[in-house]
């Protein structure tokens, strides 16, 4: 059988999104992955228990994810609400989905606290970014996934394509 490869839900077109929209990453490889049954789609917050719409949320000032995810630090909704318990057990869903369908690879929507894998809002709620992590990025990456933002699903796919032929290359392509 095909690699197959865990795909941040919003990018895939579901509505999933804190706004209630989604990102639709609309490319050739990514229908490829489709046709070939490769894609397992998947929305960390919503699978944490997070309803659609939500308040946007990001990870506390300062902290990054493994830092919520070891329970040092939060994750916050602009109305002031913790949402940690649901980030992590959303990390954890994404975990098992990853593992229960034999994935070793995920395309995750960049810049999200959750899917984000090379930034993150910087926790000021001012659209400033800074390099890190989302929770389940974090999460998947520790666990030895390679984890990829959109902007690399040529990069991604070369890792799908070594894993079918059986030469997982040894360590994931970059760090954050
Ligand atoms: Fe997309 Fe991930 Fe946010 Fe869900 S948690 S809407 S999959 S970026």
């Amino acid at each position: 059988a095909p690699a197959r490869v865990l795909v941040s839900a919003c990018l895939l077109g579901d509505a999933v999104r804190w706004d209630g929209g989604h990102q639709r990453l609309d490319t050739a490889v990514l229908r490829r992955w489709q046709a070939e049954g490769r894609v397992v789609g998947f929305c960390p917050e919503c699978a944490g228990g997070l309803p659609v719409p939500r308040p946007p949320a990001e990870i506390e000032p300062g902290a990054d994810a493994a830092a919520v995810l070891a329970g040092r630090a939060r994750v916050l909704a602009h109305d002031g609400r913790d949402v940690s318990a649901a980030f992590v057990a959303g990390a954890e869903a994404a975990l098992r989905a990853a593992h229960e369908a034999g994935a070793s690879v995920a395309l995750l929507k960049d810049g999200s606290p959750s899917c984000g894998s090379t930034c993150v809002h910087d926790g000021r709620f001012a659209g400033a970014t800074v390099p890190g992590r989302g929770v389940t990025a974090e999460r998947l990456a520790a666990a030895g996934l390679a984890v990829f933002v959109e902007t690399e699903v040529a990069a991604a796919d070369r890792w799908l394509q070594a894993a079918d032929g059986g030469t997982i290359a040894a360590s994931p392509p970059r760090e954050p």
